[in-house]
């Protein structure tokens, strides 16, 4: 099933996505990982998958699917095998990330709220209010306030496990710095 996922990937990616995105430009498939009725804390560790298409703000179809757990490039070829655009999503790891920038999917992170809330913002639009900002995270607007104030964008680190997320210590690896709140390994984010 997985190497069927990207063969598929690789067939769209051969097959002048570009031309056909443009021609369908008001038209998004995009996958909100749930954690019950809310946006899953971390999409490293999610389990289910709302994904939604819409056409100019309204709703075309929406299912729910299981994500894959193991190697990341599974939950990856998941999303590109939905034909998912863009992910929207709590905190994700840095190689979660990388991996799913590699099948050209969008990634909108650090977002918390109710699902159905968000899905809304998204149809409307407006998913960089700072309602929808995870709370003590190092979101966009973080990492540029620390910039400002010399310290440099260092990142953050993730645990995969709570979602807890710490300022990056320069010169300290995330995998050495225990989460504060339960004690795992934490993870670089992105
Ligand atoms: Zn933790």
């Amino acid at each position: 099933m997985i190497a069927g996922g990207l063969a598929r990937c690789w067939r769209r990616v051969c097959s002048f996505d570009d031309v056909d995105r443009n021609r369908t430009s008001n038209r998004s498939k995009a996958a909100f990982p749930c954690w019950s009725s809310r946006i899953a804390p971390v999409f490293d560790t999610a389990r289910d998958l709302l994904v939604v298409e819409a056409e100019s703000g309204r709703v075309l179809s929406s299912s729910e699917e299981p994500l894959p757990s193991g190697p990341m490039g599974r939950k990856a070829a998941r999303l590109a095998d939905l034909g998912v655009d863009t992910l929207v999503c709590g905190a994700i790891s840095r190689s979660m990330r990388e991996v799913v920038d590699s099948f050209g999917i969008r990634v909108v992170s650090f977002v918390s709220g109710e699902r159905d809330e968000v899905i809304k913002a998204w149809l409307g639009g407006g998913l960089d209010q700072p309602a929808f900002a995870m709370p003590g995270c190092g979101g966009r607007r973080r990492a540029r306030v620390r910039g400002r104030f010399g310290g440099g964008d260092l990142g953050s680190c993730l645990c995969p496990v709570c979602g807890h997320v710490v300022p990056h210590e320069r010169g300290v690896p995330c995998v050495q710095r225990p989460c504060p709140k339960c004690g795992t390994a934490m993870t670089r984010a992105s």
